[in-house]
């Protein structure tokens, strides 16, 4: 099982996410559990429009690197233009957890760098994997929220 985010500020936001998800199961595996879509303030770069972001479980055959492989292209294929790190974008897919593994590879960190620190991040992982026990820093995805030090504003995007 993998645990990915989605995230998209610009453009139909709501649209390239279920595209996304589409592309995700017909690319990646079944999507087991998916959270809502959270309206978040950006992060890092916060003169740029609110994002959408979502949380999915995906159960997948493929390997990690392979997973990365195929998310990149979904992203291509849904019109990402990488221009700035943290800046505006159309898709972004990020992988926070390939079951409890820990990885350190040129193109690939796993656990996500920075999930522990982004409420954007922990509060869609908190609705479907509240348990998930990070395998470095040894807490649950809600003792992590509850440390988090983020105070960015994220509510439910009620559709
Ligand atoms: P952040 O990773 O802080 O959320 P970002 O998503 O804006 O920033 P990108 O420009 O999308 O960053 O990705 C830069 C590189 O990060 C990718 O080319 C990829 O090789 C690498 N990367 C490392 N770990 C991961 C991961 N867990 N998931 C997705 N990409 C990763
Ligand atoms: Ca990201
Ligand atoms: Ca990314």
């Amino acid at each position: 099982m993998t645990i990915l985010l989605l995230g998209a500020n610009l453009g139909d936001r709501v649209m390239t996410l279920r595209r996304a998800v589409d592309l995700i199961v017909e690319q990646v595996g079944l999507v087991r559990q998916q959270s809502h879509m959270y309206e978040t303030a950006p992060w890092g770069i916060t003169d740029q429009p609110t994002y959408l972001n979502q949380v999915l479980a995906v159960e997948t055959e493929l390997e990690p690197e392979a997973v990365l492989l195929k998310t990149q292209a979904i992203e291509q294929a849904l019109g990402r233009v990488r221009l700035e790190k943290w800046g505006a974008r159309l898709i972004d897919i990020d992988i926070l957890y390939y079951d409890h593994r820990i990885l350190h590879t040129d193109t690939l960190t796993v656990p996500h760098p920075y999930l522990h620190l982004r409420r954007f991040t922990l509060a869609p992982l908190a609705e479907i994997s509240p348990e998930f026990t990070h395998p470095i820093l040894e807490k649950t995805t809600l003792e992590l929220l509850a440390d988090c030090p983020d105070e960015s504003e994220v509510t439910i995007f009620n559709l």
